[in-house]
């Protein structure tokens, strides 16, 4: 029996990776523009690094992790998120000495063990960005407005923008108290998990899925009104700029993510279209993990998009490549003319297709429909007595002769 792939673990064929290598490629020049280099960090990382920054009771660290003993019996753990080891290499390569301000974005697989179902697989791909080292909220409204923009670049309307702060290590402790005040009452209606991290994790209950922790979470109170001082100030400035230049947003109190790490701003773009699997990208401040993970006291904040997610919202496009020219030949001499010629006009940058074994016209001209250039050339007996043939345009459906040389059929076929 042939062996087949993991479950949860997707190949990305042909005619599905032009629609990726798009999102990247637009990534890539949206991310450009704000300024931010793209920095290639290892899938494997020491267990510690992820259980320190991602938080120990965290559905990721707790049940997600793709975690093993490697043959000299080190902890290791296949990356489930990017942040922990851009901040890691940040850390250790001292890029802080340089510049505190470094705009890094990276992009590549992960890894979670999670049920696989649409949206939601077992190696996934995210990219993502992180900016250190400024605490102004005008670089949290820039992140921001970067993500809006790369989506609109794409064509997208669909995400939209959610934000919410969740204080900082002297107030989030005082919302945390009221939430569990106001929870212990209903603890009954929890379900398992949020029951069992209830001490240690009690803000999760707010967005977890389980429709009596919706139940006991209604009329909770908002970690917005428990903000302090600083804090307030931090996530109107942040509304201030969004609004300043034009980036559209509704508030979210009851957002909490699924990092320990995140401090004051955090956001999601949600979609209606994906069922469960609703956000399609999210991300936070980080102003203490850096410090946490050992390095300078520094603020942070970054976002990951769900690559898989972002495929499936553009579902209805259509990114396959079109080759410039296809060329079919009748008889030996004309197959070999053909394949000089084509060879000749690709080192020219013509993208060229032709039927390598082609017998009948017939065949070949099956697979020019499939190839569907944009251009097609015919040539015969005569037309290399003639030392020219007929170039048809398939899209405006006329054709002109144009001579038998790279150069001459380059010139009509490039753009
Ligand atoms: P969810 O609530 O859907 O589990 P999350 O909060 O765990 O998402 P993050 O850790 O914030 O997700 O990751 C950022 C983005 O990566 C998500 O918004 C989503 O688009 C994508 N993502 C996360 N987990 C998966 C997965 N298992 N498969 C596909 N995409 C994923
Ligand atoms: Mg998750």
């Amino acid at each position: 029996m042939a062996i087949t792939g993991i479950k949860g673990f997707n190949d990305i064929l042909p005619g599905e990776v032009e629609k990726w290598q798009h999102i990247e490629a637009t990534a890539r020049r949206v991310f450009g523009l704000y300024g931010f280099a793209e920095i290639r960090i290892p899938i494997l990382e020491k267990t510690e690094l992820f259980a320190r920054s991602i938080g120990d009771t965290t559905d990721i660290v707790e049940k997600e992790m793709y975690s093993f003993e490697d043959k000299g019996g080190n902890r290791v753990t296949m990356r489930p998120e990017g942040t922990a080891s851009v901040m890691r290499a940040f850390i250790e390569h001292k890029l802080y000495a340089q510049d505190p301000v470094a705009k890094l974005y990276y992009l590549g697989p992960m890894f979670r063990y999670e049920r696989p179902q649409k949206g939601r697989y077992r190696q996934f791909h995210q990219i993502g960005a992180e900016v250190t080292g400024v605490t102004d909220p005008k670089v949290d409204a820039q992140v921001l407005t970067m993500l809006c923009q790369f989506f609109a670049e794409l064509g997208l309307t669909e995400p939209q923008l959610q934000i919410n702060s969740l204080g900082c290590p002297d107030c989030r402790p005082v919302y945390r108290q009221a939430l569990k005040d106001f929870l212990r009452a209903k603890l009954d209606l929890l379900c398992d998990d949020c029951k069992r991290r209830f001490e240690t994790n009690p803000l999760r209950a707010l967005d977890c899925k389980a429709t009596g922790c919706k139940e006991a979470t209604a009329g909770a109170p908002s970690v917005l009104d428990h903000l302090d001082a600083a804090c307030q100030e931090h996530f109107a400035a942040v509304r201030k700029n969004l609004e300043a230049v034009g980036t559209a947003y509704t508030i979210n109190p009851r957002m909490v993510r699924g990092l320990d790490y995140y401090t004051r701003t955090t956001f999601e773009l949600v979609t209606g279209l994906l069922g469960a699997q609703s956000a399609v990208a999210a991300g936070g401040r980080y102003d203490g993990l850096i410090s946490d993970l050992g390095g300078p006291s520094l603020p942070g904040i970054g976002f990951a998009m769900g690559v898989e997610r972002v495929a499936l919202l553009l579902a209805e496009e259509e990114f396959r490549k079109r080759p410039d020219l296809f060329v079919a030949a009748l008889g030996d001499d004309a197959q070999a003319e053909a394949f000089r010629l084509m060879c000749a006009l690709q080192k020219l940058g013509v993208a060229v297709e032709m039927d390598y074994e082609g017998k009948s016209l017939k065949s070949q001209m099956r697979r020019a429909d499939k190839f569907n250039a944009r251009f097609t050339l015919i040539i015969g007996g005569d037309e290399i007595a003639k030392g020219a043939a007929q170039l048809k345009n398939m899209d405006a459906g006329i054709q002109e002769e144009v001579t038998l040389a790279a150069e001459a059929v380059a010139g009509k076929v490039k753009g």
